[in-house]
């Protein structure tokens, strides 16, 4: 899998750079990635962002002048990109906006997109939820060692219900967790995980929180469930963040969630250096994971 990623690596400029205006355009300037080398970096990850970004409706945080400057989300208009290159879904009169190729890909690196958020649902069904996310928001005063245990202790009770789970860097402060599964409607999702995250913030009130309320999150992780509506999104697999330091949002081996472990460890920098060491793929096998939720 990494192979065509080191061709686009190696080789001549990507598809589609061409087509970048102002590509010397600085978006991290802490470390000097310009506008081309969020290009250069999408084209050497390709294989691996795909099966989690495309035909999936998109939330993108753009920031035309880079990390520290204005950015905003946008989910809808996709008359506001090269048209040619993104899809665009009608959702009961709303315009998603979708990409299929490297090509679209590149299209939002040209529209300043520096984030890419996906929803829990393909373009071909928007009305069922096929991968749940815990977003493991950790408050003020609580350790990494804490995310680390809260992360485990979502996947045991996940596993309880034979239900199987990955994991990544937020590329932030936490960790998300998502589960595959064979679809179910948005209800159903955002039911099954509110039942979990309430669960183990009755079980451990101390250490966990299910609910939103800021105030009450210091020394707690919010278990948050709420990515599981429909409309709702999280940064997709291999987005970098509009944060300092380029953080990349990275799927990693439970053995690997530990203490040595950073939600900021791997970044546009550093990525394809881990992606050419690893022996196999940490999300090996999520597309072909077959799994139903329990109902209520
Ligand atoms: P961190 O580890 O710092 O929490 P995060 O990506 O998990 O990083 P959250 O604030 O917990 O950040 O949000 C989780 C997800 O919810 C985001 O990845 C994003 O997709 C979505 N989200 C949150 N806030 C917004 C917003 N204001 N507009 C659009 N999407 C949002
Ligand atoms: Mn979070
Ligand atoms: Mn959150």
């Amino acid at each position: 899998r990494p192979g065509a990623g080191e061709r686009a690596r190696g080789g001549a400029a990507p598809p589609g750079a061409a087509r970048l205006t102002n590509p010397q355009r600085v978006y991290w300037q802490d470390v000097d990635i310009t506008k081309q080398g969020l290009a250069d970096y999408y084209a050497s990850v390709w294989d691996w962002i795909a099966p989690h970004v495309v035909r999936r409706p998109l939330a993108l945080l753009r920031c035309p002048n880079g990390v520290g400057s204005e950015c905003f989300v946008q989910k809808h208009s996709h008359a506001t990109f090269d048209k040619s290159r993104i899809l665009s879904v009608d959702d009961d009169g709303d315009e998603l906006i979708a990409i299929e190729t490297l090509d679209g890909l590149l299209a939002l690196v040209q529209a300043g997109v520096l984030e890419v958020h996906v929803w829990g649902s393909t373009i071909d069904r928007v009305d069922v939820n096929d991968r749940l996310v815990f977003d493991l928001d950790p408050g003020p005063d609580v350790t990494w060692a804490a995310v680390v245990d809260g992360a485990r202790e979502v996947r045991d009770r996940l596993a309880e219900m034979k239900l199987e789970s990955f994991v990544k860097t937020s590329g932030g402060k936490g960790l998300h967790i998502v589960v595959p599964h064979d679809g179910a409607d948005w209800t159903t999702a955002k039911e099954f995980s509110k039942r979990l995250a309430y669960a183990m913030a009755a079980d451990a009130p101390q250490k966990y929180i299910g609910k939103m309320t800021k105030s009450a999150r210091v020394g707690k992780i919010f278990v948050d469930y709420l990515r599981n509506g429909r409309g709702a999104t999280a940064v997709a697999a291999y987005s970098p963040r509009a944060r300092p330091g380029a953080p990349v949002s990275t799927p990693v081996a439970w053995n690997e969630v530990t203490a040595k472990l950073s939600p900021a460890r791997w970044t546009v920098l550093n990525l394809m250096d881990r992606l050419k060491r690893l022996k196999a793929d940490p999300w090996a096998g999520i597309a072909a994971v077959r799994q139903r939720l329990p109902g209520p």
